[in-house]
């Protein structure tokens, strides 16, 4: 049973569908809730609820340029995250409760106290333990319904959320090889993703980093966008409207 925060008031009831409902409504196409009390960092252990958010990405026509998808719509992406984060942080702190909301991968670069917390606390834990994907080969959340063609946002809180789904513990890649034969850096390991997986046994950092600097360089965006394009699992959403793997 888990113990939470007794500086607020255990009496107030928070309602899961409500919450979903919520997000969706202002326009978040995946949304799950997730017990993260296992191995989270210390500076959150008292928030042991993830709420994990995510909008998909327009359909992409095929591009020479692997930068295209941050160029063209992630900041819109995130802007709107941003706003869902921030209408539903409020939601819960006026019921009583805690919630941290964790922003969007574009603020990663921000010199903010907010950013320093992704690497304390990556969106992918909060998917797959909302029981919405698995860590590609590539080292990104693949949505068991939209592949890796999502930007994710999360919020941390201690809101007794009811956690429906069952966590993702291992990866669904299966045989698939594209993006490792994709990646022009050699960065992808062929390794399939497990719960207890570190990111740099399944990603060659220093080679992904270095495939990023160049991209600056012919670009000017520091960002590469080829093993999200070439998943066969983003396509099957193009194709089919949903998927269903798990
Ligand atoms: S982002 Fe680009 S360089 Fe990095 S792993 Fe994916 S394909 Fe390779
Ligand atoms: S391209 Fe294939 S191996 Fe790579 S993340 Fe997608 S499904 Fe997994």
């Amino acid at each position: 049973m888990m113990a939470y925060n007794k500086a607020v008031p255990l009496s107030v009831s928070m309602d899961s569908e409500s919450i979903k409902k919520r997000i969706k409504e202002l326009g978040a196409n995946e949304v799950g809730i997730g017990d993260v009390s296992v191995g989270i960092a210390p500076e959150f252990s008292h928030m042991p609820r993830a709420i994990a958010l995510a909008i998909k990405h327009p359909h992409l026509p095929e591009q020479e340029n692997p930068t295209y998808p941050y160029i063209h719509f992630s900041l819109t992406i995130d802007r709107r995250l941003l706003e869902i984060q921030r209408v539903i942080t409020g939601v819960i702190r006026r019921q009583g409760w805690r919630a941290l909301p964790i922003p969007p991968d574009s603020c990663r670069h921000d010199s903010t106290f907010i950013a320093r917390l992704f690497k304390l606390f990556p969106h992918k834990t909060a998917a797959t333990c909302a029981g919405l994907g698995w860590v590609g080969k590539s080292g990104l959340l693949i949505s068991k319904r939209f592949g890796p063609l999502l930007s994710w946002a999360t919020i941390l809180t201690n809101a007794p959320l009811q956690v429906e789904a069952k966590p993702v513990r291992q990866s669904f890649c299966g045989c698939c090889r594209r993006c490792v034969e994709a990646c022009p850096a050699g960065a992808i390991e062929d390794k399939n993703w497990r719960y207890v997986s570190s990111y740099r046994t399944i990603i060659n950092v220093e080679r992904c980093v270095g495939e990023l600097q160049k991209n600056k360089e012919r670009y000017g965006v520091y960002a590469c966008g080829i093993c999200m394009l070439v998943c066969p699992q983003g396509r099957n959403w193009k194709m089919h409207g949903s998927t269903d793997y798990v």
